[in-house]
């Protein structure tokens, strides 16, 4: 790698990436001419891949229009637009949407309009947002009091309301069989039993990723969990809000997670996959009689500047299209489907991995130092990191995180863009032998140590 000259950027650390040069399709190239299979969609962000054309068209006859239209001022056709699919692909009844420019907006709009639904219809005491631990909500402080994750929770917390968290359903890790209905309710029922100690009548909402992220690697809920969750938000009046961040847009399978246990929530955040990285784009989707009783009461008393842009959401809307027209959603299903079996047959080879699990091409895979027991790695290898670098070092980027608490675990999420083919799956999976194979060697005790 070119030796990078110094930078005014900063980020969380020190450390320097190769400067990207170009993206095209599920490959990256660096200036110096390396090439990376795209194997994380970013951080499972560019589900159509880099560079297409038509959205890249659609964008660029957007842009001779107008590229921004604030939203006090004007309407457009873009937003319009937009809003319309959206609600269009949303469950029955969610038929209002409100534009952001990324997941923790989406989150923070989502929680702040489900406060003021408390407020308009004489609630005024609900203000408790429950959520889980793990869980990954955003960076933002509204965001970050529902995120389950001390690593980057506990500096703020002198700054944040506490808000209740219940365990994630991590039904592999207590040896409950996922897909027994009786594993689904005992894990939804502790949502229940945290209302109830709250006191129901100060509980506001309950807010999950249906198909977990980057806080949980891929966490599927186990069988009838999304439904009985529903069941026990409806009997106490709290509010549902899907954190559909990173599992909405398709990657699952379908347009949103949820959509798999056929439940709805009754307001969903989405962002990451929705303008698929082409512009910041995400978006609030909330059920009809939430939003008219704010309107009804004064209005929504939120906003940002860049909510609506005319060119994000003609990003937006080119990439829905995309996503229809190329059949996307199907080769998600289809190509998740086998890169799962195949991240599933390297378990043979590699003892280290613990659990392989996710829906359609939302996918990870958990290191672990005894697969029968699920025991960790030592956190002094840091296993997440080290084999995040030598995959690079083999061209792939994927993903990874080591929860904390609980249990602690290294996860990867292998989550290439929807347009990925079988010949790319077979690159993903010799990348990763290769990256496997090294860290191994890595772990094993020198001779005669
Ligand atoms: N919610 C979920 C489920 C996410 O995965 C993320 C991003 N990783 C966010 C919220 C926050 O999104 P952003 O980084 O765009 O603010």
């Amino acid at each position: 790698m070119t030796a990078p000259p110094p930078s005014h950027l900063f980020y969380q650390t020190r450390r320097r990436r190769p400067m990207l040069d170009q993206a095209r399709g599920v490959y990256m190239w660096d200036v110096d001419g390396k090439r990376y299979l795209d194997g994380s969609s970013g951080a499972m962000v560019c589900n159509i891949g880099h560079s297409n054309p038509r959205v890249l068209e659609a964008m660029r006859r957007q842009m001779e229009k107008s590229t921004f239209g604030y939203r006090l001022h004007f309407e457009t056709e873009a937003a319009e637009r937009l809003a319309e699919k959206t609600a269009a692909l949303s469950p029955p009844g969610m038929e209002k949407v409100f534009f952001v420019s990324g997941g923790s907006e989406a989150v923070e709009s989502a929680i702040k309009l489900a406060r003021q639904y408390a407020l308009a219809t004489g609630e005024a005491q609900r203000w408790k947002v429950i959520s889980r631990y793990p869980s990954y909500h955003g960076s933002t402080l509204g965001a970050l009091a529902v995120t389950g994750y001390t690593p980057m929770t506990a500096p703020f917390d002198a700054m944040m309301r506490p808000m209740p968290k219940i365990p994630a359903p991590r039904a592999y890790l207590d040896g409950l069989d996922a897909s027994d209905p009786e594993t689904g309710r005992h894990y939804a029922d502790k949502l229940e039993a945290r209302i109830l100690e709250e006191g129901p009548e100060t509980v506001l909402a309950f807010i999950v990723e249906p198909v977990g992220g980057a806080s949980t690697g891929a966490l599927v809920p186990p069988a009838g969990y999304m439904a009985r969750i529903r069941e026990i938000c409806d009997r106490y009046g709290v509010l549902l809000i899907h954190d559909e961040v990173m599992s909405g847009g398709g990657r699952t399978g379908r347009f949103f997670a949820a959509e798999h246990w056929n439940v709805a929530p009754d307001i969903l955040a989405v962002s990451k996959g929705f303008a698929a990285g082409y512009a910041p784009l995400g978006a609030m989707v909330a059920h009809d009689r939430i939003v008219e009783a704010v309107l009804d009461d004064g209005g929504f008393i939120h906003g940002y500047t860049y909510a609506g842009n005319p060119l994000a959401c003609a990003a937006g809307l080119a990439v829905i299209e995309e996503i229809e027209t190329q059949g996307l959603m199907e080769n998600a299903t289809r190509i998740g489907a086998l890169l799962k079996a195949r991240l599933a047959g390297l378990m043979n080879r590699f003892p280290i991995i613990g659990d392989v699990r996710g829906e359609g091409l939302l996918l990870a895979f958990e290191l672990v130092s005894d697969r029968a027991a699920m025991t960790p790695l030592p956190r002094e290898v840091k296993a997440f990191d080290r084999l995040v670098e030598i995959a690079y070092g083999h061209g792939l980027i994927i993903y990874s995180r080591r929860t904390r608490g609980g249990h602690e675990g290294d996860h990867f999420l292998v989550c290439p863009p929807m347009i990925a083919t079988d010949e790319h799956v077979d690159e993903i999976i010799e990348g990763l032998t290769l990256s496997l194979d090294q860290l191994m060697q890595e772990l094993a005790p020198a001779p005669g140590a």
